[in-house]
């Protein structure tokens, strides 16, 4: 029912403006969110947060006292070992490696600012940025390519930049949405040589995160991907809008079973193996909810049928798939809300269920016991 939002007496003008306005928040019947309020602190309360140094390395284990979105345009630096760095800006983060003769950087936002983020370099080198490699192909972590590549143009330098097969596919599919690589490095594990260091880059699931995630594993063992799991938290909403979350979760397999001590993961903070092992206890009770919760209504046609009591055999397939979504999602949320309450971004809980219920009604089966992904490390291939 519409709100009566006016008298019967009306001034002309009156009537020419709500003619004039588009439809308000009243009279907008399909499905919103309200904005999620915060319940719980941005940070991990069991963790030691220590203030960000370029000079002095992390201990393995801590994370560094920045916040998410921290003062505008501001570059904060960690030291993580004698060579690599942990550098973010404005949400998004950079790894840096400074080698004998140049710098190597992974990942570069179209919200960086490359005067800002040489200068910020410059607080612990001052070798030339000559290498730039993607962690996958989206904008918002690589946008920033064209930028940096210009600026090093201007001084001489023409900027290696590397990526995985399936990287430089997307980009050509995407039409010039970032800078195309000049290397292309074969998908599954391979590597890659900067300075006479050498570099892992994995590119072993075909759809997980985007159609072509990488891990990139720095000789001093730090790895970098982006998208993927948080630091003590909960994921992103929309576990970070991914194509494919059993395909999200074999990615991970595989970054849990490579050797390292710190991993930037592109935004937010440092991660450890412990990050991504709370991050799948997460998931897996989010598959277990579904199959407790939703599946038996389903494999008995009573979910059709109550949604047809309840809205009319009018009801169409679409309208009945979001609302089923929606609604299972809700009800799993409200499951496992009492184990997870206590992490950080849980206010999302209700969106990780909704990309729990896609993948688990249409890929998994109960009937023949295949009820949720494998969540074990997955060890890397041998050459
Ligand atoms: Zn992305």
């Amino acid at each position: 029912m519409k709100k009566q939002i006016y008298p019967g007496c009306l001034h002309l003008s009156a009537i020419f403006l709500l003619v004039a306005l588009p439809l308000v928040a009243d009279d907008f019947t399909h499905q919103h969110i309200e904005p999620a309020e915060l319940i719980n602190p941005w940070n991990a309360t069991e963790d030691v947060y220590v203030e960000a140094s370029v000079t002095e390395k992390l201990i393995p284990g801590q994370r560094v006292a920045v916040p998410d979105f921290g003062e505008p345009g501001r570059w904060y630096v960690q030291r993580l070992t004698d060579r690599t760095y942990w550098m973010i800006c404005n949400a998004f983060a950079s790894t840096v490696f400074v080698g004998e003769k140049a710098v190597l950087v992974v990942d570069a936002s179209n919200t960086v600012v490359p005067d800002d983020m040489f200068a910020a370099i410059r607080r612990f080198t001052d070798l030339p940025v000559t290498a730039l490699v993607y962690t996958h192909m989206h904008t918002d972590h690589v946008g920033g390519s064209y930028r940096i590549q210009a600026a090093l143009k201007e001084q001489g330098i023409n900027l290696r930049i590397i990526a995985s097969a399936s990287a430089a596919r997307e980009i050509t599919a995407h039409q010039n949405n970032t800078a195309p690589p000049t290397e292309i490095i074969p998908d599954g594990r391979s590597t890659f040589m900067f300075d006479n260091f050498e570099f892992v880059m994995g590119t072993p699931i075909a759809a997980a995160h985007s159609a072509a995630d990488s891990y990139i594993l720095t000789p001093d063992g730090v790895v970098m991907y982006a998208d993927f799991n948080y630091p003590g938290r909960a994921p992103l909403a929309y576990v970070s809008s991914s194509y494919n979350i059993t395909g999200w979760i074999d990615f991970l397999r595989h970054v849990l079973g490579e050797d390292w001590q710190f991993a930037n993961l592109g935004h937010a903070n440092i991660g450890y193996k412990r990050d991504i092992e709370k991050t799948f206890a997460y998931l897996g009770d989010l598959y277990d909810a579904y199959m407790t919760e939703i599946a038996p209504s389903w494999a008995t046609g009573s979910a059709i049928q109550e949604a047809i009591a309840s809205q009319g055999t009018g009801l169409t397939a679409g309208v009945f798939w979001g609302n089923f979504v929606d609604q299972s999602a809700e009800a799993m949320a409200r499951k496992v809300l009492p184990k997870w309450g206590h992490l950080p971004q849980v206010e999302m809980i209700r969106s990780h269920a909704y990309k729990v219920v896609e993948d688990a009604f249409l890929n998994y089966n109960p009937e023949v016991g295949v009820v949720k992904p494998e969540f074990s490390p997955i060890a890397p291939s041998v050459k």
